[in-house]
């Protein structure tokens, strides 16, 4: 299997898990107050995750990835179970170290797994809640359901409207076009996009002022990406393009496997080069 094949039988697997667990409910007066005072909804919570098709979902992704590191981490899962619960827990309440005990594997692709893992369950949870998030302004950079990164935007109808989408829970938030979400500038000259030329229906969103990247799916229609996962994983040139100019992704769930991956065809071409990247509108 080459990596796209990889690619795409991890999506498969996590798209077609269900985890079994009672989805969380709350109160919209609740709900209401909570983002209102900039919380997410299950920030400090403990929600149940699905802990045997988080276990299964790490081993088949461990057998489908299929380097040195990835069957170190299914050795050592075996050994000594990963605890998801706990893990989920901890992320809630903002922990970032819950992912620290890496089992002796990169933290990145640590992350990766454990949280592509994770995602049925908090799928689960963000079907419920969403509803709730939908009325209520929310401007931070953390999913207003999980407290996540966002690993994608979109920018829906015409012009369009944005939103982010969880890289965790894959719950999606409206955020003001022209302003970047993770270091709230609205200067203009520092933010641009860059388009692919073999792929019109995404761009970059890339941020001078801080130095991050989005990778933004354009939906003239106005319909939301109903799989984000699967977009996020398909479009992996996008992240190595925007690595190799210097920016950064927000989220952990990127993953790192093996080299850099570069697109099936040739190669992208940015429409007129990375200098030529154009402004933000
Ligand atoms: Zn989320
Ligand atoms: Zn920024």
């Amino acid at each position: 299997m080459d990596l796209s094949d990889r690619l795409r039988e991890i999506h498969r697997v996590v798209r077609d898990a269900r985890a079994d667990v009672e989805p969380v409910r709350m109160d919209p007066a609740t709900a209401t107050l909570r983002l209102r005072a900039g919380q997410p909804l299950l920030a400090g919570a403990s929600v149940p995750v699905d802990e045997k098709v988080a276990a299964r979902l790490l081993r088949e992704i461990c057998r489908i990835v299929a380097t040195p590191q990835a069957a170190w981490l299914l050795d050592a899962a075996g050994q000594r179970p990963i605890p998801f619960q706990a893990m989920a827990d901890a992320l809630l309440a903002g922990q970032a170290e819950a992912l620290a005990d890496t089992r002796g594997v990169p933290a990145a692709y640590f992350a990766f797994v454990v949280l592509a893992a994770l995602r049925p369950s908090f799928r689960r949870h963000a079907e419920s809640l969403e509803p709730l998030t939908e009325d209520v302004p929310w401007h931070r950079p953390l999913c207003p359901i999980c407290g996540s990164v966002p690993s994608l935007a979109e920018l829906r109808g015409d012009p369009g409207r944005r939103y982010l989408r969880c890289a965790l829970c894959e719950g999606a938030w409206r955020v003001p076009r022209l302003r970047c979400p993770f270091c709230a500038t609205t200067d203009h000259t520092r933010l641009r996009y860059l388009r692919i030329e073999e792929e019109p229906d995404m761009r970059l969103d890339l941020c001078d002022a801080c130095r991050r990247y989005l990778k933004t799916r354009i939906a003239p229609g106005g319909e939301a990406e109903p799989d984000p996962f699967g977009r996020d994983l398909a479009t992996l040139h996008l992240d190595a393009l925007a690595w190799e100019r210097g920016y950064e992704s927000a989220s952990p769930a990127t993953p790192p496997l093996g080299r850099r991956p570069r697109p099936p065809a040739q190669g992208p071409t940015p429409h007129g080069g990375p200098d030529t990247a154009r402004r933000v509108r």
